[in-house]
Parts: structure tokens; sequence; C-alpha cells
């Protein structure tokens, strides 16, 4: 039987359900919480109170798994995770990795090959203990791994990491999902870095894809074996919903529901606009919150063409495939 690790152990790659690819419980910043959150604008009961309660309306949809791609840099805290996952019956599945758009954190900097410290590659010592072993002693296990290639590109900091992440997915076979500026079409450079260490790119997921309309592009990442991240349904102002679901009806009326993920990259609470997160979703925003897809995007991308059997692919089928381990 292939297994799936989630939030409160293996789960049958069979029974993950409908799946929701890149969704947040949190996006913080650690110091960011404890130096200016405390006492101010976060309180830890309240926040998970929070969460319980959008996941448990989010299951109410019909969604029985959500792939949480929170890694260090946004502010991966899995025993909190821990105590939302306890009351809720949904599939949390979490990743280890770097989410940074350009350096590297500094407690990578000195050490690895040729270093300070010289020692073999620290992140992928790291990633393959959380894929193996478990987070920070939670017993946790990640079951993906996630780094951002953005427009930036590979800068020194980012082609490091996009490397550790790389051999981590072939030692291990942990799939990958890459955030990429679709702007930028770096997603070319994650298929082509991913290529060259030998990741087998139909375990990986171009996070923002769906970002783009452009089908060329959007076809040779996909023709890669690669699958397209459908995964910001809210955010309009990076795409607007109408655009967003032709794009996956046009892609779909051409054979590519199988190379098709579906997900907001919402969360329950994120500190970039300090204590004022509802606020300014709800004004910059409403639609990105967990039930969107289930509410509103399936429907609009029935009525635009897409069939009951292609959605099935995209929410059920697409995610088994990614996380049932090539061997089996
Ligand atoms: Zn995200």
């Amino acid at each position: 039987m292939a297994t799936v690790e989630t939030v409160k152990g293996p789960v049958d790659v069979n029974d993950l359900g409908p799946t929701l690819m890149h969704e947040h419980v949190f996006v913080l910043s650690t110091e960011h919480l404890q130096n200016y959150g405390e006492g101010d604008w976060w309180d830890e009961d309240t926040r998970v109170t929070d969460a319980v309660a959008k996941l448990r309306a989010l299951k109410d949809k019909g969604i029985t798994t959500i792939v949480d791609p929170t890694v260090w840099g946004i502010g991966r805290y899995i025993p909190r995770i821990q105590r939302v996952a306890e009351q809720v019956d949904i599939n949390i599945v979490v990743a280890t990795g770097i989410y940074a758009y350009e350096e590297l954190p500094h407690q990578y900097a000195y050490r690895g090959p040729g270093l300070l410290i010289d020692i073999p590659e620290p992140m992928v010592t790291d990633f393959v203990k959380d894929i193996t072993a478990g987070i920070g002693g939670t017993g946790v296990k990640a079951a993906f791994l996630k780094c951002a290639i953005e427009a930036y590109g590979l800068t020194p900091g980012v082609d490091r990491i996009a490397r550790a992440v790389a051999r981590t997915s072939v030692e291990t076979g942990a799939p990958i999902t890459v955030h990429t500026s679709s702007p930028a079409q770096s997603g070319r450079l994650a298929v082509d870095l991913f290529g060259k260490e030998g990741v087998d790119l139909t375990k990986v997921v171009i996070g923002h894809a769906g970002d783009s309309n452009d089908l060329d592009y959007l076809m040779s990442l996909a023709d890669t074996g690669a699958t397209l991240g459908m995964d910001r349904f809210g955010l309009d102002l990076f795409n607007p919903t109408a655009d967003r679901v032709a794009t996956i009806a046009a892609l779909a009326s051409s054979g590519y529901a199988d190379r098709m993920v579906l997900s907001h990259d919402a969360s329950c609470f994120m500190d970039y606009f300090g204590g004022g997160f509802e606020q300014t979703r709800a004004v910059a925003a409403p639609n990105w919150h967990y039930e969107f897809i289930s509410d509103d995007v399936l429907p609009a991308l029935r009525e635009a063409g897409v069939t009951d059997a292609q959605i099935e692919q995209m929410l059920v089928d697409n995610p088994r495939r990614y996380f049932t381990p090539a061997a089996s």
C-alpha cells in the first residue's frame, strides 16, 4: 500500500480524496509574531480556534486533504499545526524546504561543501531528516519539498536552495512544489534545473502557473511531465477568476487535465498586513479563502466545458499520482 505522510501520520494515497494542492494554514514570520504580535494582533488560542473552524467548513464542502507548503521563511511551526489537526477531520500534508526569493539564510552560508565548515550540503541533511525522521522532534514527517524561483531568477542563494531540494528529491523520492513567477516565466528555470539534477519531473508542481494565461508557456511546462499549479483562485489581482477558468478550460480541452491541480494559496491567517489580514482580504481579495473553488470555481469550470471527469483528475487523481512513490 502506498502511503503519504500527514500531520496525523501516514494515509493511503487512495484515501486522500479531493485535495487542494497549495493551501497554507498560517503564513507568519516567527520574529514578527514574537516581537510585535504577542499582546497585540496575535493570540495563539484565537488563531487556532479560527483555523479549526475554517478547515471544518472546508471539509463540509467535500475537500478531504490540504497540502500545505509552508516552510522555513514563512513560519513553519508544526506543533501549532498539530493542535489544529487534532481538532479537524481533514488531512494536512506538510513540507520541508526553504522559501527565499534571493538570499540563502545566513544559517547555511558558512556550512557546506568548500565553505568555512566543510561538510556535505547541510540543507540536504536537514530536508532528508524532515522527510525520514520527522520535523523538530514532533515525529511529523514532511511529504514533499518546497522552494521558490521568483522573478530574480537563479541568484546564488536560490540556485543552491533549488539544487538542495532537487538532490533531496532524487535521494528520497519526495515530490517538489516550486513557487514561480508567471510574469517572469520562471517555471522554465525550474524545469530546466530540476531536469539537469535528475529529478522526475512528473513529481514537480510548478506553483502559481495559474497566474499565467500564456498557453504556449503553460503547455511547454506541462510537456516536460510537470504539473501546473492552478493554485491562486481568489487572488484576482494576479489573474482574474474568469481568465484562470478560461485557461484551465482551454488546457483541459487540449488534453492537459492530467497535468493540472487546483488550489487558492489561501491561509487562515497571514501576518503580511500586521493584524489586518481579514480587513485587507475583504477589500483586496474577498474570494481568497478555502471555499471559493468548491462554491464558485467548480461550477464556472463546468460552465466553461470542463467535465466532471476532468475535475476529478485535477482534484483527486493528479494529487494521488504526485504523492504515490515512483517505485510502487
Ligand atoms: Zn503559497
